[in-house]
């Protein structure tokens, strides 16, 4: 076995990010930007080209402009400041107009963009930065403490390796082979349902008259999602269980599905379509001593609300944020850490569990004087401004931001949560 040392002074171990997702990515640039060594381990050879998330949202826009990415996003994203609810009987139920947040930020939109642009805008800044040291092509098989910071063991291209550091980040997804090895349970549930994401050229909007750029479209038998990005229209819609992977997405049953939709003559232009399992899971903790979990390797749940990978970047902009300010001597590991894994996880739990789950039923729901009554709650909330501002602000995630900050010191969190850490207190500042 090697013993591997990034070529720092060695009183300078490394900050380890285990995958080059776009969490894993922005915990790099922000540690890059901050001069701390960093050493990125993805498993891939290359950065990886996934369609799923497509939203972000006000909050990670402004938290993004930290890693000098915002303004890109913004030129090559599709801003969409308004969105609806519909009902495939009912037609269209209420529509949310983000502009009504334009005095509390700067992005008062959704701007829809496919997250590998994020990743390769992130690997274009970092893949010359002498602070990183890039490792494609290698994944990590295990994490371990160590007296002074953590290791990780890794297969690459060379062979087997054990890379050691301060601190080791475990961005490495859903199923994360850091959480695993530190024993860190992932409670919560599979939907039986799968969901399907077809990709297409076609002119949605033009097939669709009087739809927005996204749109959630409610109905018993089989709900939908509609949205626009720069490349293509995405539909996204529930496989039920027992339905075979190949059939689910099969061409003819796409355009079966797409054709049922809004008739396109000459059949719709297929560019990707990707089935997925959609879970609602929790990691235990996010902090075991000196290795972090952010990202999908601490939360994973529906894609429904577009907030798995914004709360990730938040995660990862948290916890960077606390190491810098350890690793300058500025503050004190242990409360830093603790408040990381306390915040983070409170908002993964209160905000996009609680959220994504109602948005995921308020979809299927089928109980007719329950559908009624969801319909009804989304007209007054939308015509209602204030209601209608409190609304965005939280599906936006500006609200969890304001009212925990990112990268708050200890003393401060401890002072809004009233001088007790407990998350279970009511927090006063929540208003
Ligand atoms: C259908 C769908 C739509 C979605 N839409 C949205 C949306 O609009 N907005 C939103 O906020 N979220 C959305 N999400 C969620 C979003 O895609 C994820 O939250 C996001 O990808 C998480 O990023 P991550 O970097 O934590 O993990 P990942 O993107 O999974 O990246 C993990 C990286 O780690 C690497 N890796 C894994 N194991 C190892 C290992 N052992 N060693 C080394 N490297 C490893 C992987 O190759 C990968 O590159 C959606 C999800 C789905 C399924």
């Amino acid at each position: 076995m090697v013993i591997f040392m990034v070529p720092n002074p060695p009183e300078e171990p490394p900050v380890i990010v285990v995958g080059a997702g776009p969490v894993g990515m922005t915990a790099t640039a922000m540690l890059a930007r901050a001069r701390v060594p960093v050493v990125l381990i993805e498993s891939e050879p290359v950065p990886k080209t996934d369609w799923r998330a497509s939203t972000f949202h006000a909050a990670t826009l402004e938290l993004l402009e930290r890693v000098g990415v915002t303004g890109q996003m913004v030129a090559e994203g599709l801003p969409v400041p308004r969105y609806q609810f519909r009902d495939r009987r009912d037609g269209l139920v209420a529509e949310f107009d983000l502009t009504l947040l334009k005095d509390e930020t700067r992005y008062p939109y959704r701007l829809q963009l496919n997250q590998q642009h994020l990743v390769r805008m992130l690997h274009e800044r970092l893949r010359d930065d002498d602070s990183v040291r890039m490792m494609f092509g290698s994944r990590v098989t295990g994490v371990a403490g160590t007296p002074r910071g953590a290791s990780v063991t890794v297969e690459s291209p060379g062979g087997p390796l054990t890379v050691h550091g301060s601190h080791v980040i475990g961005a490495d997804g859903a199923s994360s082979v850091v959480r695993q090895s530190l024993g860190v349970a992932f409670d919560g549930y599979t939907h039986a349902e799968r969901f399907l994401i077809a990709s297409t050229t076609a002119d949605l909007a033009g097939l669709l008259p009087g739809i927005a750029d996204v749109n959630y479209v409610a109905d018993p038998l089989e709900w939908l999602f509609l949205l626009r990005t720069p490349e293509s229209w995405r539909a996204v819609w529930p496989v039920p269980a027992g339905v075979p992977a190949e059939r689910a997405t099969a061409p003819e049953t796409l355009q079966a599905q797409l054709q049922g939709l809004a008739p396109c003559p000459g059949g719709y232009p297929i560019v990707d379509a990707q089935l997925y399992n959609v879970h609602q899971r929790v990691a235990a903790s996010f902090r075991t001593g000196r290795v972090l979990l952010i990202g999908d390797a601490a939360h994973i749940n529906s894609p429904l609300g577009g907030v798995g990978l914004n709360s990730g970047i938040h995660d990862a902009i948290d916890l960077t944020t606390r190491l810098v300010r350890v690793r300058a001597g500025e503050a004190a590991e242990d409360p830093e850490l603790d408040t990381f894994a306390e915040i983070r996880r409170r908002v993964a739990v209160e905000y996009v569990q609680a959220d994504t789950r109602r948005n995921t039923e308020r979809l299927n729901e089928t109980d007719e004087e329950r559908r009624a009554a969801n319909r009804a709650e989304m007209r007054a909330t939308a015509a209602d401004p204030e209601r209608a501002r409190a609304w965005l602000r939280r599906a936006s995630l500006l609200e969890s931001v304001r009212r925990f900050g990112i990268g708050t010191p200890p003393e401060e969190y401890a002072r809004r949560t009233g001088g007790s850490s407990d998350p279970r207190r009511e927090d006063p500042v929540a208003g």
